[in-house]
């Protein structure tokens, strides 16, 4: 290893890309993405860091010490380390390029090196999750997903939310919002039995444990606390629906508000949404060109048009009537109080309004107990947030704060308060309005860059039938 080129300062490709460095010297690391050779006796080599989604040329003249034996046959995938000065490209297409005097190989990539320059399927390349974020595509979505969940958490402390860490192996079977997966160490090839059933006292927690499927409910412990908290982890349905929506592991991110109402809960999902869309457009500029100009076209356009305007607000009942009246035809038929098929929400915010749109007051009988009813005695005060080419992003509402209300309906709905003790206590001791949301992290990152199937939205889909890597 030479000496001289240790002590040059190791610069990212995102930054040698910037004129700024001009006619320094420079080292630069990463890996081969094109090399081509020319006749004037010199190699283009192309690599990128993931540092941006752009590559750095080098131009690595025949003159150098290891051009026949190295550096005319580096390959596609090979991992190198270059040093020389930086200069203004003469070639279009970039701003600089590195006139390198050293070249190192560090990893050989064989030619059965799967990323050669032919495009693959985003299906194909999902068989090989551990070099998809070597392409283009998933460079981009890790940089975006990166920026999104940084956004998020500066969003929520600009507005005074505590982050707080919800279990995520819960024994309280009392959420509802999923199929939940067991957590056991019982043998499962030997059961406890007792009295003809498993003894689940013989198992970990000396009873039925889950992977959650929210943390909402201690949320609400935090919220009544601290005035504002939002979780930010891992949330686990164990539902077989094999969507290109639907993950078995996703990420969620859940602010729970005290003294927030229904308005004000929805005026904040709006503030987020826009908020999150605003930093990735401004600072993540190159990767969602990529995705306007090769996953989606007009995408830019549209997430910038949402932007401009306030979203639109239906109520429940108000949506049910338009689909009536649509004229549409739609495999699920639409009638007052009935859950919204995603092909409905999809009209919806695709067709009638062409951007996000908030439902409310949904039917009392297809939302949870912990929602506040409405003074009509039929609805819930929740709200959905719906997008184009997604639907459903957000689920949420005010929670019931009215112990005398939540125990009715707990007992309309077959729920036992014993279940729930701790819950009920949050409206026994000085309760208040309080409201909240679930936004799926991966349904954000699928809206916002466009990508058609929510599986290249996480670096490592968990779906039914299949947690490879
Ligand atoms: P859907 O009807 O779309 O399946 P849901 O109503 O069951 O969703 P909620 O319980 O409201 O979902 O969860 C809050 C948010 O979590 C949803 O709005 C969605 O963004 C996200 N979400 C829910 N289930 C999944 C899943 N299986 N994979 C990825 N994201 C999900
Ligand atoms: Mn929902």
């Amino acid at each position: 290893m030479s000496s001289n080129a240790s002590k040059l300062p190791w610069i990212s490709v995102a930054v040698a890309r910037e004129a700024a460095s001009i006619d320094q010297r420079i080292e630069v690391r990463g890996w081969v993405r094109t090399r081509r050779d020319s006749k004037g006796g010199f190699s283009f080599i192309e690599i990128n860091d993931g540092s941006s989604m752009g590559n750095l040329q080098i131009v690595a003249q025949a003159t150098l010490e290891n051009y026949e034996s190295v550096i005319s046959s580096l390959s596609v995938g090979s991992s190198i380390v270059a040093s020389g000065t930086l200069k203004a490209s003469e070639g279009g297409g970039q701003a600089t390029e590195l006139a390198a005097d050293e070249v190192r190989l560090i990893g050989d990539a064989p030619a059965d090196f799967p990323l050669q320059k032919k495009r693959h399927t985003f299906e194909k390349l999902r068989e090989w999750a551990h070099l998809r974020p070597r392409t283009n595509s998933f460079g981009a979505l890790a940089r975006v997903r990166n920026r999104l969940a940084f956004s998020v958490h500066q969003f929520f402390q600009e507005e005074g939310f505590y982050y707080v860490n919800t279990p995520i192996i819960t024994a309280s079977d009392c959420e509802g919002a999923g199929q939940m997966f067991r957590v056991t160490t019982l043998p499962l090839d030997n059961l406890p039995i007792k009295e003809g059933k498993i003894d689940n006292s013989k198992d970990f927690f000396g009873k039925p444990s889950y992977l959650t499927v929210s943390g909402q409910l201690e949320a609400e412990t935090y919220a009544t606390a601290l005035g504002r908290c939002y979780t930010f982890g891992p949330t686990f349905r164990a539902e077989n629906s094999n969507t290109s929506r639907h993950l078995a592991e996703f990420w969620m991110i859940e602010p729970e508000a005290a003294f927030y109402e229904l308005s004000d809960n929805m005026a904040l999902a709006e503030r987020f949404i826009k908020r999150l869309l605003q930093d990735v457009l401004a600072l993540c500029a190159e990767d969602m060109s990529f995705f306007d100009e090769r996953v989606q076209p007009g995408l830019l356009d549209s997430l910038k048009l949402v932007l401009e305007k306030p979203f639109q607000h239906l109520s429940y009942t108000e949506a049910v009537d338009i689909l009536l009246s649509s004229g549409q035809k739609f495999d699920y038929p639409v009638a007052w109080g009935t859950d919204l098929q995603a092909e409905h929400e999809r009209y919806l915010t695709e067709k009638h309004v062409g951007g996000p749109l908030i439902l409310y007051n949904y039917p009392k009988t297809i939302k949870p107990f912990y929602m506040r009813c409405n003074e009509d005695g039929k609805t819930v005060a929740a709200m959905d947030v719906l997008v184009p080419n997604v639907g459903e992003i957000i689920g949420g509402s005010q929670r019931e704060e009215r112990l005398d209300v939540l125990l009715a309906r707990m007992k309309e709905m077959d729920l036992h308060e014993q279940d729930y003790w701790w819950y009920i206590d949050l409206r026994k001791y000085g309760s208040v309005p309080h409201s909240g949301f679930g936004l799926g992290f991966e349904r954000v990152v699928q809206w916002i860059t466009g990508m058609t199937n929510i599986r290249d939205c996480i670096p490592f889909p968990r779906t039914p039938g299949s947690a490879e890597f």
